[in-house]
């Protein structure tokens, strides 16, 4: 049987021009910075989002902490959202392996943090105080339902972290996915921000990678804590190889995933078990949580869902998140609804 698995855009399998490429790549050492696959990823990436240089990591988490790092001494602050993905799942690596103190300030529903808390949140210069340095936001934001911020809300703090002196990054490890839902290009996005992080391994299909982007100066400076990090990957060319491919293939088609996520989410709101977050979906995220009066929990109806070869995520006792991806097809999204019909009526 297939599964028809939504848990999340990361299980996507390369496609064969991903595996095609990949047995082709030319390689080198890396470490080196000789292997001319990296090379060609990292330049395609730098450009594709506006900034001088790039430098492929192994990870989203690996982009994160090494960017954080780059930015931020041992006491320095960073102010991100209280439903950052840096915050709550990446092993608090910031400040256990940099020293790096987080403040955390409340994500809108829109996964936005207001203006009024970044500058609230900014230390004065008194000895007590842990020096604010750096301002990290998320685009799209997971936890607050794969939501896409606009090009608007990233100049406002850009303009504020540009006005008190602070440096800015952003997890944009489904950057891609917002520049295509709010028809926007990845370079505008990410044209307030110091430093970005995106993901190959989800949306893009992938199988393994992150790249940084940012000024030549900072991209050095990662060079070294990649390595540091034991990121200093030798003939990774191979795996460079797919993300080529991803960025010239995957990108504008993830229109496809969003587009049947609304058909899937359109089906499911008929389904009167189900209770959909309100503007969901915006991108390629569904989520939604059981009515009260179902007696089963959400783990209880993703284990009957399993059984009829679709998997969901159960994000809570009672929610659930619902990934589309390049793998799911318009006859998968029939086959999930029905399958929610079935266990729940
Ligand atoms: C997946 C993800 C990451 C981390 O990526 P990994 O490659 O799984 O380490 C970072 N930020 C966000 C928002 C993500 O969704």
């Amino acid at each position: 049987m297939d599964i028809i698995d939504l848990r999340s855009d990361t299980i996507t399998h390369p496609t064969p021009a991903m595996r095609e490429a990949m047995a082709q790549a030319e390689v080198g050492d890396d470490v080196f910075g000789e292997d001319p696959t990296v090379n060609r990823l990292q330049d395609m990436a730098a450009a594709m989002l506006g900034k001088e240089a790039a430098l492929f990591v192994a990870s989203g988490t690996m982009g994160n902490l090494t960017s954080i790092l780059a930015h931020c001494g041992r006491g320095d602050e960073v102010m991100l959202g209280d439903k950052a993905h840096t915050f709550l799942y990446e092993a608090g690596g910031i400040s256990a392996l940099g020293g790096i103190h987080s403040r955390q300030l409340p994500n809108q529903e829109d996964g936005t943090i207001s203006l009024e808390d970044l500058r609230a949140g900014i230390r004065s210069a008194d000895i007590h105080f842990p020096p604010t340095r750096l301002i990290a936001l998320e685009n799209t934001h997971n936890r607050c339902g794969g939501v896409a911020l606009t090009p608007q809300y990233g100049e406002a703090v850009g303009n504020l972290a540009k006005e008190h002196g602070l440096l800015l990054h952003l997890d944009g490890a489904r950057i891609f996915n917002a520049a295509v839902a709010l028809g926007v290009s990845a370079r505008t996005l990410a044209e307030p921000f110091d430093s970005v992080t995106f993901c190959l391994s989800k949306g893009l299909c992938a199988p393994v990678g992150s790249l940084i982007c940012g000024s030549r100066a900072f991209i050095e400076r990662a060079r070294r804590i990649r390595k540091q990090l034991g990121g200093g990957m030798r003939q990774a060319g191979v795996l460079a190889a797919a993300g080529i491919v991803a960025l010239e293939t995957m990108v504008e088609r993830l229109s496809e995933d969003h587009a049947r996520a609304r058909r899937l989410a359109q089906k499911l709101s008929a389904v009167p078990e189900l209770i959909l977050d309100k503007g969901t979906p915006q991108t390629n995220m569904i989520f939604c949580n059981l009515h009260p009066h179902v007696p089963l929990n959400a783990p209880q109806v993703a284990e009957r869902l399993r059984e009829r070869g679709v998997r969901v995520g159960a994000v809570g006792e009672r929610r659930f998140r619902i990934v589309l991806h390049y793998w799911i097809d318009d006859h998968a999204v029939e086959k999930a609804a029905q399958a929610f019909k079935e266990v729940l009526q």
